[in-house]
């Protein structure tokens, strides 16, 4: 197939490129570089340097590409970044989304893959969490993602638009050559990481108080190439759908810890922090539904093996991707 892939130099868009490619696709990225690092873009994709609110320049290449089906990743997709500043997040995630379906409907491209999130859940009354768990987003990351999943539908309804929305839960790990550099890093994992490399003094626990076990925050990690196979088998879904994406396990914020101090055989120094704004105690998907409509079935269920292939990543790229 040929597809192109909006934030495809983004950390999860450029391992999706990489198994797009390994499976003998061809693969056009479409990237503004704003997040993204030319560095991720595997040399066999063809690049595109372009912004979804450029209208015309989506248009463009998509009738240039003429691609048979594209994944949508480009979004911004810090909660707390979109806490201080919505507008970026409503500009860019649904202004910019709907450039492309628009661009898409206009030149008869009708399958998309979108990646969404379990923020759409806001603070879930169900846990774990299955597609049906009522959406209330607690912050204007997670609405504007919900925002987009309704533009979707509609998209289907009116135009034939064939979508499968995928709610990531917390995605982690990296591929042999691709892996995560955010140029602001505020996720556990790689966080917790440069502690070992050496480049911060403690992991930061933000918030020791929770109803949990242990007092910190319970998260579903899933590999992020268990989420690249996943994107791959909703290309071929037979009808538009949403899917939550997580192993169905819980791991601590101090299990993340300790499981990086096994892996790097560093001591990783913590210190507790207040509550980040937001978090909810605990968030585990119910992934049934892509187990049984879509095949899905992920490859990494421990937590040690996740942190394993990250720590391999940053070890050979120490400050990232350097661009
Ligand atoms: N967290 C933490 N210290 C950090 C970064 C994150 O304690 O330096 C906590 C955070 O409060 C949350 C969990 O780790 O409970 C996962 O956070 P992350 O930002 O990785 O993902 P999120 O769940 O926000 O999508």
């Amino acid at each position: 197939m040929k597809i192109l892939v909006t934030g495809g130099a983004g950390y999860v868009g450029s391992i999706c490129v990489e198994e797009l490619l390994q499976r003998g696709d061809e693969v056009i990225v479409f990237d503004n570089l704003s997040e993204g690092h030319r560095l991720a873009i595997d040399p066999s994709a063809t690049f595109i340097q372009g912004d979804l609110n450029d209208s015309k320049s989506i248009s463009l290449a998509i009738n240039t590409s003429e691609p048979d089906a594209v994944m949508h990743f480009a979004a911004n997709a810090l909660v707390a970044e979109s806490m201080e500043n919505p507008y970026k997040y409503f500009h860019n995630n649904v202004c910019g989304g709907l450039n492309l379906v628009n661009a898409m409907v206009e030149n008869g491209v009708r399958r998309l893959v979108f990646s969404s999130t379990c923020a759409t859940f806001g603070t879930p009354d169900r846990v774990p969490s299955d597609e049906d768990t009522p959406q209330n987003p607690i912050n204007p990351y997670g609405e504007s993602k919900l925002m987009f999943e309704k533009i979707l539908r509609w998209f289907d309804q009116v135009h034939g638009l064939v979508f499968v929305a995928l709610r990531y839960f917390n995605v982690a790990g990296a591929s042999e050559k691709y892996g995560e550099h955010h140029r602001t890093e505020t996720h556990l994992i790689p966080r917790v990481l440069q502690v070992a490399l050496g480049h911060l003094p403690n992991a930061e626990i933000y918030g020791t108080d929770f109803p949990t076990p242990d007092g910190t925050c319970i998260r579903d990690y899933i590999h992020v190439r268990d989420l690249a196979s996943a994107h791959i088998l909703a290309l071929s879904a037979g009808k538009s759908g949403f899917y939550n994406l997580g192993t169905g396990g819980g791991t601590s914020v101090r299990e993340v810890i300790n499981a990086c101090r096994k892996v790097t055989g560093h001591a990783i120094p913590t210190i507790g922090k207040p509550r980040r704004s937001g978090d909810p105690a605990r968030l585990i998907a119910s992934s049934e539904k892509a187990r049984q409509s879509l095949g899905w079935k992920p490859q990494f269920e421990n937590i040690e093996a996740i942190v394993e292939s990250a720590w391999r990543w940053h070890r050979a790229h120490p400050a990232g991707y350097q661009d």
